[in-house]
C-alpha cells in the first residue's frame, strides 16, 4: 500500500490528528544521533480510544507504528523508531491527570503529562509534593521517562520504580489492566506494584508489547527540610569516597535523593562559558586544569540532596561533614535559605564571575526541590556551533550533536576507578570530552551517565562518537558492565547478534502478542520479520 492509501485509513477516526509523510519528516525527524530514519507519517491520538483504534486499523493494513509519550529521547533516539517506515504515534496530546491521590501520595496521569503540566497541577492545587524532575527538563513526559527506566535525583530516584500501575493498549486493540482491576480492585492496584499472580506490567517497560495510555506514579512529599551537601574530592581519595557513598546511602535510604559523583570536565561543561570549549576536538587537559583551579573546580564533587523532618537535619548534616572530612578540604552545606542570602549579598557586585555558578547552583537546587527547569540541558550544546538558546531548548531542534553511554556501575572504589580511569582514556583518545557522573540509584548501584557530545554538523565526528562509543561498550563489557538503556542504532545491531534463551522468549511473547510485528519493531529485541529490519532504502511504500 502506498503511503498516502495507508494515511488515509487512519482518517477514519474522527478527530485523529494525522500528518503526511513530509509533515512527519518535518517534525520528528531531526535527532542529537546525527541518525536518519524513514517515516511514513504520523497519528496524534487524543483518547485511549484513538490508540484502540490505530492499533486495528494498523493491523488490518500491515502499517508498522512507533509510539512515544514525548519523543523527547535525547541522546538515545530522539522520536525515531528503531527501524524505517514506521508511523509514528505521537501521545503527547493524551495530557489528563486523572486523579491526584494526596493522601495516598500518587497520581494517575496520561503519556503527554510533562514535568512542567505535573508542577503547574501541583502549585495551582497547593498541593505539597515534588516533580520527579530530570535533567531533561520541563518538556519531557513523566509517563514516557519512567517506561525507558529513566532516573531523577528526589528521593523517588528510579522512575519505573515508582510506577505502581498502568494500562495499554495491546496490538490487537485490547486494553491491558492488571489483575487486580480486573478483580475489580481499583484501590488495591494504584498502591501495590506487584498485584496478584505474575507481574505482567513490567512486560511495558523498554519494550514493543502494547502502548502505555494511563499510568499511576508515587510521587514524594515536599520534606520539611531540603539541604544540598557538597565535599570536593581529589582523585587520591575517589576509592574510600565511594565508600563513604556506599555507607551514607545505606544509612539514609530515602531521606537522601541520589548522590551524584561529577568528574571536572562534568562541573567545568556546567559553569564554564560555552566559548571556551572547542568546537571540533577537545580542550588540552593542562587548559581544562588551569580554568578549573581558577573557578575552584576539584578533580570530583560529591554532591547529596538531604530531605528530612526538621529535627534529623542537624544530626545528618554532622553525620556527612565527619564522614567526608578527612578526604575533602571543602564542604558546603545549602539551603534555599543561604542560597537566597548569597544572592542578595551578589547583587552588589553582578560583574563577578562566582554569579554564573550561584546561578547554576541554585538551577540545580530547583532540580532538587521538584522544581523542573533547563539547567542541564547546556550539556547538549557543548560542541554546538550555533548559539544556545536562552529557554525554549530543544536539542534535536537546535543542531546538538549527543549520544549517551550509561553503564550500570557497583558503588565499588576499586571498580568505579578502574572504569572512570578507562572512559577517560577512551575518550581523549578519540578526542571526546570525557564528562562523567556517577548516580547511584541504590546504595550498591552507580548509573554511570557519559554524554557523548559532538559537534552534528561534521560529519566525521558522527562516525567518531560512535566508534568511541563501541570502544566503550567492549572496554566495560571486560569489566563485567553493561548499559541499561541504548540508542537507536546500537538496539537494531546489538540484538541481531545475539542468541540466547532469554532473548527468544522476549520474542515469543512478541509474537503471542503482535503476530504481525505492528508495534515498534526492533524495540530492544530482535525484529522478527526481515521485512522490518531497518534499511535505508526509500521505495515510499510501506
Ligand atoms: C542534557 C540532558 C539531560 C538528561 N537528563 C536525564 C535525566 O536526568 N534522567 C533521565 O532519565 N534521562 C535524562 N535525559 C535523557 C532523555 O532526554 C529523558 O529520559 C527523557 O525524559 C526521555 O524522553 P521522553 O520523556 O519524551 O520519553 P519518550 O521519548 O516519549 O519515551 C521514551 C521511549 O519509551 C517508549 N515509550 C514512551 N512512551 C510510551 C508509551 N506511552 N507506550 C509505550 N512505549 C512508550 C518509546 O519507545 C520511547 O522511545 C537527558 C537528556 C539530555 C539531553
Amino acid at each position: 500500500m502506498s503511503t498516502p492509501q495507508t494515511l488515509s485509513s487512519f482518517k477514519e477516526i474522527e478527530g485523529l490528528e494525522v500528518l503526511d509523510q513530509a509533515q512527519a519528516h518535518e517534525k520528528y525527524h531531526r535527532n542529537t544521533l546525527g541518525t536518519s530514519r524513514i517515516i511514513r507519517g504520523a497519528l496524534r491520538p487524543r483518547r485511549t480510544e484513538d490508540v484502540q483504534k490505530i492499533v486495528v486499523i494498523a493491523n488490518k493494513h500491515n502499517i508498522k507504528l512507533f509510539a512515544f509519550s514525548t519523543g523527547h529521547n535525547w541522546g538515545f533516539g530522539s522520536s525515531l523508531p528503531t527501524v524505517d517506515d514506521c508511523v509514528i504515534v505521537d501521545l503527547s496530546g493524551m495530557k489528563r491527570i486523572v486523579e491526584f491521590n494526596e493522601a495516598l501520595g500518587y497520581v494517575t496521569l496520561e503519556p503527554g503529562v510533562t514535568q512542567q503540566d505535573l508542577y503547574d497541577y501541583i502549585v495551582k492545587n497547593n498541593l505539597p509534593f515534588m516533580v520527579p524532575t530530570t535533567g531533561a527538563g520541563p518538556t519531557c513526559s513523566i509517563i514516557g521517562n519512567a517506561l525507558e527506566r529513566g532516573y531523577g535525583l528526589t528521593p523517588n530516584i528510579d522512575h519505573f520504580a515508582a510506577m505502581l500501575a498502568l494500562e495499554a493498549v495491546l496490538p490487537n486493540g485490547q486494553i491491558y489492566r492488571s489483575s487486580f482491576q480486573e478483580f475489580g480492585a481499583g484501590r488495591s492496584d494504584k498502591i501495590y506494584k506487584w498485584k496478584i499472580g505474575p507481574y505482567l506490567d513490567g512486560i511495558f517497560s523498554q519494550s514493543n508489547y502494547g502502548i502505555v495510555t494511563q499510568a499511576t506514579i508515587e510521587i514524594t512529599r515536599k520534606p520539611e527540610h531540603l539541604g544540598q551537601f557538597i565535599a570536593f574530592i581529589d582523585q587520591k581519595n575517589f576509592q574510600k569516597v565511594v565508600s563513604i557513598v556506599a555507607g551514607v546511602k545505606e544509612r539514609f535510604g530515602t531521606m537522601i535523593g541520589g548522590v551524584n559523583l561529577m568528574n571536572t570536565h562534568r562541573l567545568m561543561a556546567m559553569v564554564e562559558k560555552k566559548k571556551e570549549w572547542q568546537v571540533n576536538g577537545i580542550v588540552p587537559e593542562q587548559h581544562l586544569h588551569e580554568l578549573a583551579k581558577k573557578r575552584g573546580i576539584p578533580d570530583w564533587a560529591v554532591l547529596i540532596g538531604i530531605y528530612t523532618p526538621k529535627e534529623l537535619m542537624s544530626p545528618m548534616k554532622k553525620h556527612l561533614f565527619k564522614e567526608f572530612g578527612p578526604y575533602s578540604k571543602h564542604k558546603l552545606f545549602l539551603t534555599r535559605g543561604r542560597l537566597s542570602f548569597i544572592e542578595k549579598i551578589l547583587k552588589f557586585f553582578p560583574k563577578l564571575w562566582i554569579n554564573r555558578t550561584i546561578n547554576t547552583i541554585d538551577l540545580a537546587f530547583q532540580i532538587l526541590e521538584g522544581t523542573p527547569n533547563e539547567v542541564a540541558l547546556p550539556l547538549a550544546y557543548l560542541k554546538n556551533p550555533h548559539p544556545l538558546p536562552d529557554k525554549n531548548r530543544h536539542p534535536d531542534y537546535d543542531g546538538c550533536g549527543l549520544l549517551w553511554y550509561c553503564p550500570l556501575v557497583p558503588v565499588d572504589g576499586s571498580i568505579a576507578e578502574k572504569f572512570t580511569h578507562g572512559v577517560k582514556e577512551i575518550c581523549v583518545s578519540e578526542e571526546i570530552e570525557p564528562m562523567i557522573t556517577l548516580t547511584t540509584i541504590s546504595q550498591r548501584c552507580f548509573a554511570s551517565n557519559i554524554p557523548l557530545v559532538f559537534n552534528r554538523d561534521d560529519k566525521e565526528q558522527c562516525e567518531r562518537v560512535y566508534r568511541c562509543f563501541n570502544r566503550l561498550m567492549t572496554f566495560a563489557q571486560e569489566l563485567g558492565l553493561f548499559p541499561d538503556r541504548l540508542d537507536i542504532e546500537t538496539i537494531r545491531k546489538l540484538y541481531d547478534t545475539v542468541d540466547a534463551p532469554v532473548f527468544d522468549l522476549a520474542l515469543k511473547i512478541k509474537e503471542a502478542l503482535d503476530p504481525k510485528g505492528i508495534l515498534s519493531p526492533g524495540r530492544y529485541m530482535r525484529v522478527k520479520n526481515p521485512r522490518d529490519a531497518h534499511s535505508k532504502g526509500d521505495n515510499n511504500s510501506v
